[in-house]
């Protein structure tokens, strides 16, 4: 099983030093931490050997956690795993594949929008990602678009803008 805290804390209700700095850098999240010792609780009902928790995004209403491996392993047979993800979280739980590709994880997240695309802005002082929907798209996203943004530029650690055309 592969998620961001150490074999130790998942183990424990407390962080070590090491995990609990990654936490005050803003590199690991109180709910990450959360959702890898429920996950490491469900280990065995569920085969979750395999599973990858990459990152996991509050998006108020939903929750959206990242895998690099195959999204059916945190999904469970006929959804058990989400499911059980969720009534612990008391929200929604979305999982979607975190690859190289970055339009193929943004796809997970917003749908049902689709996005129209997706460009890398280089300015004087980094760079800038702008993800461009169409407007009648706006209706079918699962979140707001301040959400949306505050999301994305965690996912990706880089300024998010997000436009409608
Ligand atoms: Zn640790």
């Amino acid at each position: 099983m592969n998620v961001p805290i150490c074999e130790l804390c998942v183990k424990s209700n407390v962080l070590c030093s090491g995990c609990e700095d990654k936490v005050k850098k803003g590199k690991l999240s109180k709910l990450e931490v959360k959702l890898s010792r429920l996950l490491y609780k469900m280990k065995d009902k569920y085969n979750l050997e395999n599973a990858d928790l990459t990152k996991a995004i509050d998006l108020d209403r939903v929750v959206i956690v990242l895998t690099k491996k195959d999204v059916g392993v945190l999904i469970g047979k006929e959804g058990k795993v989400v499911s059980e993800m969720s009534k612990e979280l008391g929200k929604k739980v979305r999982i979607a594949e975190m690859s190289g590709d970055i339009r193929k994880t943004l796809s997970d997240i917003v749908a049902p929008a689709k996005i129209m695309g997706i460009n890398k802005l280089y300015k004087k002082d980094g760079s800038i990602y702008k993800v461009r929907f169409s407007k009648k798209e706006i209706k079918q996203l699962p979140m707001d678009i301040n959400t949306l943004e505050k999301a994305l530029k965690y996912l990706l650690d880089s300024d998010v803008m997000i436009v409608f055309e």
